[in-house]
């Protein structure tokens, strides 16, 4: 599905730790920042022929923080994180999936 249409806004949560997302349609959500990290798609994350994540998910420090968060054309939002990481690119379909998700363990 690439017709997503970008969220609407892209707030940071630093006090609970996450990303709030609100979209066109109205749906909302609330990204946890340690299982986004986890879900980075690049290709040090994630080798590129098996699509195995080889990120350390376990390494990933709990703390972790949004240092910016960058438009990447109007496809997708890049992250920079506090871990120095900022080479994954979140498409929108992949932002709105997550999201879907989140709404659904709540
Ligand atoms: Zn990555």
């Amino acid at each position: 599905m690439d017709s997503t249409l970008p969220p609407t806004s892209i707030r940071r949560l630093p006090d609970r730790q996450s990303l709030e997302v609100t979209w066109p349609d109205g749906l909302a959500c609330e990204l946890a920042l340690v299982p986004l990290r986890a879900q980075c798609m690049c290709a040090r994350c994630v080798d590129e022929i098996t699509g195995e994540r080889i990120i350390d998910v376990e390494g990933i420090d709990p703390q972790i923080a949004v240092t910016d968060l960058e438009l990447v054309g109007n496809y997708a939002l890049r992250i920079r994180w506090s871990d120095g990481h900022h080479q994954g690119l979140y498409t929108w379909p992949h932002l709105r999936q997550l999201c879907q998700e989140a709404q659904k363990s709540i």
